[in-house]
């Protein structure tokens, strides 16, 4: 039997899709190359908007079609299975089964169930559930997505995530370098730890800091990353094994969300503004190179135009590298789509709007920086623009584009960086 998985949101829905493929390759299935091959369709799902949800509705009534003329099963699974369960076959008549995100290792047997005409909503949370017994097999030829734990117990108040995926737990530390002692010896140079809240990582005596210094020793690994972390667990034992190992990845994405300390306290981040001020002091003190990356909400109910200006004065005294910035969108179920202050969409968006401009200005000046630099990319394939390019990422997450061939992929090169376009450095290899 053929399946199809279509993946939505964040890098951990990446590592499951690929857990999931796993088990099914392990149970007899096959992946299809085409949806339209596929005797299952599986949508991987996220819930952190609502446009992300309604966007999957209309793919799972657009795929219907294949229902017509083949026996085919669609099911859901992820944050939008977890949310909703059985809702979803309500919402939705192409729905067989949905399955949610600690019910993986049941999928084989609820597909042959959808088969036998009985459809299921699985959706137990399971807060021991790390699919211990599973090596996950990676996709990406040239680097790795390593689940190191699930679940998050931050419960920010606009926040989805505790709801879908459950309380933090953390994978055993042997499994986890065995998983990049395998994604290496498959050729791939580059490993991406990854967990709602890296930082809080702690199994028996190894805590992530440790962990993060293991990973990096294991040979034949170039280049360590690790995502997402949360401002209240950033140590300064975390930073000392960054600074002292150069496999570690100077490039740091630290959510800051607001400026305003009041905010931050509705929003239930547990930190400051000043506190988080001092964190990227401290870093950048200790790794004068390093990138910083943000996520922030413009718009959070209550803010008013002086909260707003701290954020907006903040990130302007910061100078992030670049800042993912959403307007605050209410979801069913958190605790701030409760709250009575909410701020009208059009003053939601012209916040957003002023902080992007101000944010444009900053990361292209941060880009311009680099001109001049000898800068190390690790390839990882031809340029999208030109046939005669090839792409890849400096150390610290920046996409560099240079002349260069096929033979490159999967190499690191030294580049000097010659010019800046948005996003975008432009190199020439250095002989
Ligand atoms: S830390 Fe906060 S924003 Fe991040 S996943 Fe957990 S609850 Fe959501």
């Amino acid at each position: 039997m053929k399946y199809f998985i279509e993946t939505y949101g964040c890098q951990m829905n990446v590592a499951d899709s690929e857990l999931v493929m796993t088990i099914l390759n392990d149970n007899g299935f096959e992946s299809a190359a085409e949806i339209f091959e596929a005797d299952v369709i599986l949508f991987n799902t996220c819930s952190v908007r609502q446009h992300a949800e309604d966007r999957v509705l209309g793919r799972i009534n657009n795929e219907m079609k294949h229902k017509l003329s083949r026996n085919v099963k669609i099911g859901v699974i992820g944050c939008m299975a977890q949310r909703l369960g059985e809702e979803l076959m309500q919402l939705s008549s192409g729905v067989d089964f949905v399955v949610g995100v600690d019910m993986y290792d049941k999928l084989p047997e609820i597909i042959s169930s959808a088969f036998h005409q009985e459809m299921l909503s699985v959706t137990d949370i399971n807060n021991e559930q790390v699919y211990p017994d599973i090596m996950p097999v990676h996709q990406d030829p040239l680097k790795a997505f390593v689940t190191i734990m699930r679940g998050c117990n931050n419960f920010c108040s606009y926040c989805i995530v505790p709801y879908t995926r459950g309380r933090e737990r953390s994978r055993g530390y042997a499994e986890i370098l065995e998983d990049v002692r395998i994604a290496v010896e498959q050729g791939r140079r580059e490993v991406m730890l990854l967990g709602q809240n890296v930082n809080s990582y702690q199994y028996q005596d190894i805590s992530f800091p440790l962990l993060l210094k293991k990973a990096s020793a294991v040979h034949g690994v170039n280049r360590i990353r690790f995502t997402t972390s949360h401002p209240k667990d950033l140590s300064d034992h975390l930073i000392e094994v960054m600074a002292e190992n150069e496999k570690i990845c100077q490039h740091f994405h630290l959510a800051m969300q607001s400026g305003d300390d009041e905010i931050l306290t509705r929003m239930n981040r547990g930190y400051t503004a000043s506190h988080y001020y001092n964190l990227i002091a401290k870093l950048r003190k200790a790794m004068p190179e390093i990138a910083i990356t943000t996520d922030v909400i413009a718009g959070f109910p209550g803010e008013t135009e002086a909260q707003f200006q701290r954020t907006y004065d903040l990130m302007k005294a910061i100078e992030f590298d670049y800042a993912y910035m959403f307007k605050y969108s209410p979801r069913t179920g958190t605790k701030a789509a409760l709250y009575t202050d909410q701020v009208p969409e059009e003053v939601r968006l012209d916040r957003l709007q002023r902080l992007i401009s101000q944010q444009e200005k900053i990361t292209h000046k941060k880009y311009q920086e680099q001109i001049g630099k000898i800068r190390e990319i690790y390839v990882e394939g031809i340029s999208r623009k030109s046939e005669s390019e090839v792409a890849g990422k400096t150390p610290d997450f920046k996409v560099t584009v240079f002349p260069g061939t096929k033979e490159m992929i999967g190499k690191f090169i030294n580049v000097k960086i010659v010019d800046a376009v948005g996003w975008t450095l432009k190199g020439e290899v250095i002989i």
